[in-house]
């Protein structure tokens, strides 16, 4: 009968309600837990350089006479904290900046063979420090609409990354390539490559292999993660492929045209 109808409907449209409510309220929960992990994240980030001019301070003053060699080296260390904390708050001030203007990108049309070449001239000091190869290779001519300061942040963080985490001797190549859709972008290394199961939480915020190492290449943890959030708002995608002791190639894919 018609009303009985009616009544299987009415319940089947309730569980459904009910469904969409609980999935929402899971989601809104796993959020929120992603956010507290975050801020605990940066607070933890960011006492980490306070804690060490904390003791440096201290240790100075509580010497009657400090020699001055002694004075020296402590203030270029607290110097160099100071810096790193900086460098993280520059960071997440990208970060935050990304995560709400993803459509505020000042986007205008680059050679972008001529970008990665002036890139990969920056970063060649850094390269020579440690005898490191850097070769852009251009397979093609590719004009594309960019937000021009962004991408260059994104991919000087990659070819940084691949000369911070490579060996002595080694080599960084760059590659650019384009269909009628997309240009690529692959930096590869001969680095000391990711385990397997950190692969995927690089582009997490802080998320390093090896603390120490991050640390003392200057590294704040949040690199990869605003690459990937610059490549997104571009409507691009990343993935990389890497081996320990090997290498790792990352590879960046964006559309030529810019849709807003
Ligand atoms: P960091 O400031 O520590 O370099 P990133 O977000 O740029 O932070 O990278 C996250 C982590 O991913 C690094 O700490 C490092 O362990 C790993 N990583 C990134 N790029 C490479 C690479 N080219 N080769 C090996 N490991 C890498």
């Amino acid at each position: 009968p018609l009303g009985e109808e009616i009544k299987v409907n009415d319940y089947t449209e309730t569980m459904a309600i009910s469904d969409a409510y609980n999935k929402t309220l899971k989601r809104l929960r796993i959020l929120d837990e992603s956010r507290q992990q975050f801020v605990s994240n940066v607070s933890h980030e960011l006492k980490t350089p306070i804690t060490s001019i904390r003791v440096l301070a201290d240790s100075l003053l509580s010497q009657e006479e400090v020699p001055a060699e002694l004075y020296q080296e402590f203030m270029a260390d607290i110097s160099e904290e100071i810096d790193r904390e900086s460098q993280i708050i520059e960071d997440l001030l990208t970060l935050v900046r990304l995560d709400k203007a993803s459509t505020e990108l000042n986007v205008t049309q680059i050679n972008v063979n001529e970008l990665l070449g002036s890139i990969l001239k920056r970063l060649k000091p850094i390269a020579q420090q440690k005898n490191v190869e850097l070769v852009l290779e251009s397979f093609r001519p590719v004009l594309a609409e960019l937000d021009k300061t962004k991408f260059t942040l994104a991919i000087s963080n990659l070819v940084e990354n691949a000369i911070k985490y490579n060996n002595r001797d080694g080599w960084v190549k760059v590659s650019l390539n384009a269909d009628h859709k997309f240009f690529y972008v692959k930096v590869a290394d001969s680095g000391i490559g990711i385990p397997e199961s950190d692969q995927e939480h690089v582009f997490e915020r802080f998320y390093r292999v090896d603390k120490a190492r991050s640390r003392e290449a200057g590294g704040t943890g949040l690199g990869l993660a605003i690459t990937k959030g610059i490549i997104y708002s571009h409507h691009g995608a990343i993935k990389l492929y890497s081996k320990e002791n090997e290498g790792t190639t990352f590879t960046v894919r964006i559309p030529l045209i810019y849709i807003a």
